[in-house]
């Protein structure tokens, strides 16, 4: 979901939006090449293989597209939203590495994964999650990465009124670290995590969604005696202007292009697994030895414990952090490991054990998430 700059193939994980402006024309949508199991009735070569084959394989030779996929009527509802905001850009989608909007650009990006139900089901398998799997989990990030489009083309965030209203985007953009306010009532509520309070961009691209997702009444009751209302109110005059005027930008280059991509799958998910790096030996020890018993209290090992426990307490975790699943799943086969290593047992009392478990997890994510140890990834 991040506005990006320039990055590796399958992508740097923040941006600053000074990064990488560029000029040059793109294509519009559906730019698929012609292949022929494109034909109704035909799927791609690669359907049936394993995993472990279908690893091989490099992006770009997946030859996936948006035409003819479930994004199709996807991204058509997104259009016709915008027709009925009276809005007449309708940013083009093409398929990406992840969710976002070329810096600069008023364009969209797709992860390449959604085109096609066994990348989808390869992206389970790799993340654990997929993001924007669902009509309306899609629908919500289409609406964001508009916001972001639709900035780019009328560079909106260049305005005095915009910084004034929203922030300056010229801040450091570190939206994985953010250390969000949840009561807060100055910013609206779209994607999980409090999103919009990552970066006066997210914020923009946050509060666009939410008027895109509802008419003006029902916003305006929702977010009664808001501060976020005087932003929506913002986006509403913006949008009236541009429902008038041409873009000043309208196209640009496509960064991570998937029909363009050369790594392979293999590559691509280890780039994308190697979210943190923080991984010294030993830095849970302490926390652990308080948690776990050193003698044996005849309820087995502190690893078999946590491995008997560990997909309720990562889906726990998960439910109340929102942090990535595979990230928490990640720590907590770590934690399986070390207490292993450490010969460590469980107590007797099982259940404040896994109470202790649980909200150690929480804790490591929480306070790596606003340290930044803990990379989030959106
Ligand atoms: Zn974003």
């Amino acid at each position: 979901m991040l506005e990006r700059g320039e990055g590796s193939e399958y992508g740097t994980r923040r941006a600053r939006p000074s990064e990488g402006r560029n000029r040059s024309k793109a294509r519009d949508w559906p730019a698929a090449r012609s292949v022929d199991y494109h034909e109704p009735g035909l799927d791609p070569p690669w359907v049936p293989l394993r995993d472990e084959e279908l690893l091989r394989y490099r992006v770009r030779d997946l030859a996936v597209r948006i035409e003819g996929s479930e994004l199709e009527p996807r991204v058509a509802r997104l259009y016709t939203e915008l027709e009925a905001r009276g809005l007449r850009l309708r940013p083009p989608c093409y398929l990406g590495d992840e969710w976002f909007s070329p810096d600069g650009v008023p364009a969209i990006a797709i992860p390449f994964y959604l085109a096609h139900g066994r990348l989808k089901q390869l992206e389970l398998h790799q993340m654990m999650e997929v993001e924007g799997g669902t009509p309306e989990w899609c629908a919500q990030l289409l609406r964001h990465e508009c916001g972001h489009a639709f900035d780019h083309a009328y560079r909106f965030s260049s305005r005095r009124k915009w910084r004034a209203i929203f922030g300056s985007p010229d801040v450091d953009y570190e939206p994985e670290t953010y250390r969000p306010r949840p009561y807060s009532k100055g910013f609206v509520r779209h994607l999980p995590n409090w999103y919009a309070q990552a970066h006066p961009d997210e914020d923009f691209a946050e509060t666009f969604a939410v008027w895109l997702a509802s008419p003006a009444e029902e916003w305006r009751e929702r977010y009664r005696a808001w501060k976020a209302l005087e932003k929506l109110e913002y986006v509403d005059e913006l949008m009236r202007e541009a429902s008038k005027k041409p873009p000043l930008v309208r196209g640009g280059r496509r960064r991570a292009d998937a029909s363009k991509m050369r790594s392979t799958l293999a590559r691509y998910y280890a780039a994308r697994r190697k979210l943190w790096a923080q991984d010294q030996p030993g830095f849970y020890d302490a926390d652990l030895r308080r948690i776990f018993a050193e003698a044996p209290a005849g309820h087995g090992t502190a690893a078999a414990f946590m491995r008997r426990k560990r997909e309720a307490i990562v889906g726990v975790v998960v439910r109340w952090t929102g942090q990535r699943k595979y990230v928490v799943d990640d720590l907590a086969r770590k934690l399986v490991e070390r207490c292993a290593q450490l010969s460590l047992h469980a107590p007797t009392d099982e259940v404040a054990l896994a109470l202790d478990v649980g909200a150690y997890l929480a804790s490591l994510v929480t306070n790596h998430l606003h340290t930044g140890r803990f990379k989030r990834s959106v």
